[in-house]
């Protein structure tokens, strides 16, 4: 059987550091030579390459550039590789993840997304397990296919849909969590996967790399000022509003507050709902706090993560489509985050 091709690509955060012994500064290593670093590797039946960030950044630094250089790195090389391991900081992983898992439509292999909350030089690492079985599970075949053929995150022993994970704990190992949809796979002593969960491709994989940031995010909260939402949505490149609601997309009914809205929808904006709560779904109408909402033109998150309707709503804006099949699109499922 031949081996499995993976290839890494490092962006930075703490999973590529190791302690430089002259200074005892923690500084990212070549990644070249990361089976020096980890012999456990020489033990996985692949073959693996590495690429790297010209200069690894601190995941707070990412951006669409970044999403798109990681993308272009895998798109290049999409043919000459079974699957692919992104190491990226984990404060913002949730988000480059389900960049990647909209940027490839249709996907037919794996890109494993994973980092540590210490570096892998620490005693304590959690980078180590963490990298050794991403590469693991983007090796994978049953059948001569691979196992996992989407975007996921692999973290402290389970591993998540890429758009529906989020960053739960700034120091617990298990830094992750997927509230509304099981985990994809589960690593004890065998690697068991949650086959009824895992995307399946029918099509030929579409790669997208143009993003529009036109965005706003507003947070409501008990008292806020409408004066000042007002402002907050009247800034002239704004294409788009994503309002964090209440429970099930819940809001004020006062009327001032609605009317901002329906003018706002108006002139063309796109507002979307989603909930502040982390676990369940947006159901416009189900209150009256969010009905008045549905009939102005609010469009429900239903139980997408804010990671996935933020980068979600990047890709289709640069796709320049009219507000109707924005709606149209924004609400179908892509890549599995709805
Ligand atoms: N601040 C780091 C980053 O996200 C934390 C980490 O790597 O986990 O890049």
């Amino acid at each position: 059987m031949s081996r499995a091709k993976i290839l890494i690509i490092y962006t930075g955060g703490t999973i590529g550091m190791i302690t430089d012994p002259s200074s005892a500064v923690l500084k990212p290593f070549d990644f070249n030579q990361i089976t020096q670093e980890i012999p456990e590797l020489k033990k996985i039946k692949c073959s693996l390459d590495a690429v790297s960030f010209k200069t690894p950044i601190d995941s707070s630094n990412m951006n669409f550039s970044s999403w798109k250089r990681i993308g272009d790195f895998i798109w290049k090389n999409y043919d000459n590789y079974d699957g692919f391991v992104v190491l990226h900081g984990s404060d913002t992983m949730a988000y480059s993840a389900s960049a990647l898992s909209f940027m490839f439509r249709n996907l037919s292999k794996p890109i494993i997304f994973t980092g540590s909350q210490l570096p892998i030089g620490t005693i304590r690492t959690d980078g180590k397990e963490n990298l050794i079985t991403a590469i693991e599970i983007a090796s994978s075949s049953k059948n001569n296919n691979p196992i996992v053929s989407e975007v996921a995150i692999y973290f402290e022993y389970q591993l998540y849909r890429a758009n529906r994970t989020t960053k739960v704990s700034s120091e617990d190992f298990e830094a992750f969590k997927s509230f509304n949809y099981p985990t994809l796979a589960e690593a004890g002593i065998n690697i068991k996967y949650n086959y009824s969960a895992l995307l399946s491709s029918e099509s030929n994989v579409q790669y997208f790399s143009n993003f529009d940031n036109s965005i706003g995010v507003i947070y409501l909260y008990p008292g806020m000022d409408f004066n000042m939402f007002e402002k907050q949505l009247n800034l002239e490149k704004q294409r788009a509003v994503v309002l964090l609601t209440f429970g099930s997309g819940n809001a004020p009914t006062d009327r001032k507050f609605l009317k901002i809205i329906e003018n706002n929808i108006s002139k063309g904006k796109f507002i979307v709902n989603i909930t502040q709560c982390n676990a369940g779904s947006v159901q416009l109408g189900k209150y009256e706090t969010s009905a008045k909402l549905k009939e102005l033109g609010v469009v429900g998150a239903k139980d997408m993560t804010i990671e996935a309707v933020l980068t979600k709503l990047m890709l289709l804006l640069a796709e320049n489509k009219t507000i109707k099949e924005l709606k149209k699109s924004f609400q179908e499922n892509i890549s599995g985050e709805i």
